[in-house]
């Protein structure tokens, strides 16, 4: 098998649309996405366009239209990858996507009804249900949950959530967050209080653009050690998730940031890029994966390439107003693909 098959095989983008709002159909706003989940393919109407660009076409390895459900977003982007870590590989699933296109909703849902229940919940579950169902391995999980914000590391577990951590590598066990809380976890309901904790102390900082819309990435880990005896020997393995919340990628011009604002979003942009150069740079088999371009990529290295598995979920909205945005997320989402 080539390295190129297998990157392929590692890395998966999917697109999600989410339905247009209440809001946008007051606001008497077009629909100019549509989605043939059959053949993989979007096609985005140019609202303002006429000739080349009025239409744009985009396939991708996984395309989940407006009126798909939590649970099929499930099984077509997360569930594999969550197989692979309980066989002891690492895995990693990112949602991009402009502000307000449905990112915190595919990774966590909502409590308005159990099917509204995202990606994070349901790993819970699958992780717990395969642990039940599997007697004879002792299994270990636990959970660190910190957010990414103007590049530094806080904590979203710890009481100090104020404190910046640092980046740390050792030969032996790589790239950690030195002193970061992890907490042996024993059930889902346990794993869904630690999600609520961090959620509560997760920074958010208001853009004109959206009130409380997210500045900074939340990454949610989860580490599973599964221990079996077989043939008189003890057999370890260790499998780790990173479930991965990213900050809207929204160009900064549309938000008018000012001073700190503007720091965060060049550092928002720089890490969204690097993120981008690094996973093009595996389906393509580069022979330079640039992970220290910034913190995110070192954090995640481990987790990113090699004998890992990867889903980029790319979440859109479908209304005219958010045509650029659109495009831009559909064209980074294109660049992870292999060509
Ligand atoms: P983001 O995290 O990307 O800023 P959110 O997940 O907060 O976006 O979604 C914005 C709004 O749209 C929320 O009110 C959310 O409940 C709603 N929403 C997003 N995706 C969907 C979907 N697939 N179905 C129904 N509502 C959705
Ligand atoms: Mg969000």
């Amino acid at each position: 098998m080539s390295s190129k098959t297998r990157n392929e095989e590692c890395v998966k983008v999917a697109m999600r649309c989410r339905p247009i709002s209440k809001q946008e159909q007051l606001d008497n706003r077009q629909e100019i996405v549509k989605i043939d989940p059959e053949r993989g393919e979007i096609i985005v109407n140019n609202p303002k366009g006429e000739g080349s660009e009025s239409k744009n076409v985009f396939t991708f390895d996984v395309v989940i239209n407006q009126k798909s459900t939590q649970e099929h977003v499930y099984k077509m982007t997360a569930l594999p990858i969550v197989e692979s870590v309980l066989e002891g590989y690492n895995g990693t699933i990112f949602a991009y996507g402009q502000t307000g296109t449905g990112k915190t909703h595919t990774m966590e849902g909502n409590n308005e009804s159990p099917d509204n229940r995202g990606i994070i919940p349901r790993t819970f579950e699958h992780i717990y249900r395969v642990i039940e169902g599997t007697p004879s391995k002792q299994f270990l999980v636990r959970a660190s949950f910190l957010e990414l914000y103007n590049e530094e590391i806080r904590d979203l577990l710890s009481k100090n959530a104020k404190n910046k951590l640092q980046l740390h590598e050792n030969p032996d066990s790589g790239v950690y967050v030195k002193d970061l809380s992890s907490f042996i976890i024993q059930n889902p309901n346990e794993m869904k209080e630690k999600l609520a904790h961090g959620r509560e102390n997760r920074k958010v900082g208001a853009t004109k653009m959206n009130e409380g819309s997210s500045r900074s990435h939340s990454l949610f880990m989860i580490t599973v050690e599964m221990s079996e005896i077989r043939d008189g020997q003890q057999h370890i393995k260790v499998g780790k998730l990173n479930l991965v919340d990213l900050a809207g990628s929204e160009r900064q011009s549309k938000t008018q940031a000012t001073g700190e604002r503007f720091k965060e979003a060049i550092n928002i942009n720089q890490s969204l890029a690097t993120l981008g150069n690094v996973i093009s740079a595996l389906v393509d088999s580069k022979p330079y994966i640039p992970y220290r371009d910034s913190k995110l990529t070192r954090l995640l290295q481990d987790s990113l390439g090699g004998n890992t598995k990867t889903v980029m979920i790319a979440n859109i909205g479908p209304a005219d107003y958010n045509y650029d945005e659109t495009i831009s997320t559909l064209r980074y989402a294109n660049r992870a693909k292999s060509i």
